[in-house]
């Protein structure tokens, strides 16, 4: 079996790892966090990141730092992984559900000013949602597959109904907007992930970047406890939400090779593209012009009249390659089915017929050949 998706780790990592164990540097304080942090800082454009112990746990704490709280709405897009609507809830926040646009699998821009324009009002310097009476409090754009959303006209959005941005760029270590890195797109703090799946991994974690001092200063003192000087004093609720220097010790020689494993997804993604996604019933996955994506996954979007993405799956899974669906938007999940949530004309045609295809960053040109011929044999 071809898999679908599996970490490359032949670089530092085994040694860094070593030098953990030999230097006892082994919890959350030590150089290869410190490395890490620096690294990512460097890579995206940003004053500064913080480590954190997962994506998940950097958007909590992000959106903690910029006044998200029990009863806020967050605007978010439904199609995404469920990270993004988990980490609103942690802080006894409720996603607001947006659709997507078609060509770039992001929050829809026209649809959030049409939404905002129509369902909110202004209660001195607060933006409350008119039918249910709570505050909007922050818009979290998805960088769908490492994909940046149109970020200049989101924040423009944003900034007219003073709303604080806060990306999900969990897989976009890499990509660019409009010639801009990652941290330079926009947001007030952008969120990425080091978990196996992504491109570049830690094991677990994430790092929230940003560009203002201060609020970064606020988000690494969150993650540390709140502690302020060493005799156990802290001066609010914070949490216990840093990296390890073993996973960071992971990211670092991971980083070390980001160029690569970037490249290399955007050579497998290429190479599909041109393959697959002229043949009858397929099309490829969107590539809007103001961005240079990060192409975590790679796969086929099937159209019907063809066979059904499950006929589809199993076929090419009985032929030795592992072809997954893929997210499940947020409005189909149970536990947030009943959020409040525009119609989602454009996420419900897609989620059902993505196919995410064998793309690990080292997959051999003789495996994505094997792949290729197989969907072409089962599609045409
Ligand atoms: C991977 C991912 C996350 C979650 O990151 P973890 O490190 O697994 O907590 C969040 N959002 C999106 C869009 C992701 O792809």
């Amino acid at each position: 079996m071809i898999p679908l998706c599996t970490p490359s780790l032949d670089g530092n990592e085994a040694r860094y790892l070593q030098e953990c164990i030999s230097t006892t540097f082994v919890s959350s304080v030590g150089p290869f966090v410190d490395r890490l942090e620096a690294m990512v800082s460097t890579a995206t454009g940003a004053c500064g990141a913080v480590a954190t112990s997962s994506g998940t746990t950097g958007l909590h704490v992000a959106l903690t730092a910029i006044g998200v709280g029990p009863g806020d709405l967050v605007i978010m897009p439904t199609y995404t992984f469920i990270a993004s609507a988990n980490a609103i809830s942690h802080c006894g926040a409720q996603p607001w559900l947006m659709d997507i646009t078609a060509n770039s699998w992001t929050l829809d821009p026209a649809l959030l000013e049409r939404e905002l324009a129509s369902a909110t009002r202004r209660d001195g310097g607060r933006l409350i949602h008119t039918a249910s009476g709570r505050r909007v409090a922050a818009i979290l754009p998805v960088y769908t597959l490492g994909q940046p959303a149109d970020m200049d006209t989101i924040c423009a959005i944003a900034r007219v109904y003073d709303l604080k941005v806060v990306a999900d760029a969990a897989a976009a270590l890499g990509a660019t907007y409009k010639d801009r890195p990652l941290a330079q797109c926009g947001a007030d703090l952008s969120v990425i992930s080091f978990n196996g799946n992504k491109t570049v991994t830690a094991g677990g974690g994430g790092a929230v970047i940003g560009n203002d001092s201060d609020l970064v200063k606020r988000v690494r003192h969150l993650t540390t406890t709140a502690r302020i000087g060493g005799d156990y004093l802290h001066d609010q609720v914070g949490f216990n939400y840093r990296l390890t220097n073993i996973n960071a010790a992971v990211g670092c020689a991971q980083l070390e090779r980001l160029d690569d494993l970037v490249a290399a997804k955007r050579r497998i993604r290429s190479r599909y593209n041109g393959a697959l996604g002229s043949l009858p019933g397929v099309s490829p996955f969107p590539r809007p012009d103001w961005s240079n994506g990060a192409d975590w996954f790679s796969g086929i979007v099937l159209a019907p009249p063809a066979l059904t993405t499950d006929q589809a799956r199993e076929r090419i899974r009985a032929a030795g390659i592992e072809a997954r669906p893929f997210w499940r938007p947020m409005h189909h999940q149970p536990p947030y089915e009943h959020c409040l949530a525009t119609a989602m004309p454009v996420s419900d045609d897609i989620w059902p017929r993505v196919l995410t295809l064998p793309c690990s960053t080292h997959l051999s040109e003789a495996d994505q050949d094997r792949v290729i011929a197989a969907v072409q044999e089962i599609l045409s």
